[in-house]
């Protein structure tokens, strides 16, 4: 660690610690993303997506959800696996605040939050998601989340979380 000059800068300048930071809110009106390519799994997960429903892979055999979506059921290996929806509402599972770019397309939204979610109805099931309509700083594991809706264009509509707005 090479810290301590910077540390002496910032000892001097102190960080507002009173008020919302409002300078945290990710700037997304200027990224582009990525569009998916759904293959034979992915397609049902997209097209629900499309009509407003989170819908994730369950085994029909054993009734456990899975994400993303395989070919055979994880827990029990059977194959009868089908899309049922769920409820959109979750809790933070893991969390990173990107810092940096790695994919250009979402430089303008740097610092952001990527958040892992683990839906109520489907415990195991982690989808990948971006904390919207918050500060990244509010990204914390076991918060309480919600689905959203992003569309992406005429054909793509991207799940997305949002902190929930019943508080329990
Ligand atoms: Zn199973």
């Amino acid at each position: 660690m090479t810290s301590l000059p910077r540390a002496n800068i910032l000892a001097r300048v102190p960080e507002p610690r009173t008020g919302p930071d409002v300078t945290a809110m990710s700037d997304w009106s200027r990224v582009t993303r990525p569009i998916p390519v759904p293959n034979e799994w992915t397609k049902p997960f997209w097209e629900a997506a499309k009509r407003g429903v989170l819908a994730l892979q369950r085994c029909q055999a054993c009734k456990h959800f899975q994400h993303p979506p395989y070919a055979t059921c994880v827990r029990c290996m059977a194959t009868d696996l089908a899309f049922e929806p769920v409820s959109g509402a979750g809790t933070i599972y893991a969390y990173t605040i990107m810092y940096h770019a790695g994919d250009k397309r979402f430089a303008a939204a740097i610092p952001y939050a990527s958040i892992i979610v683990e839906p109520d109805d489907a415990p195991g099931a982690l989808l990948a998601a971006n904390l919207l309509e918050a500060p990244y700083t509010e990204a914390k594991v076991g918060r309480r989340v919600e689905v959203v809706f992003q569309p992406l264009n005429d054909d793509f509509t991207l799940p997305q979380f949002r902190l929930a707005r019943d508080t329990r």
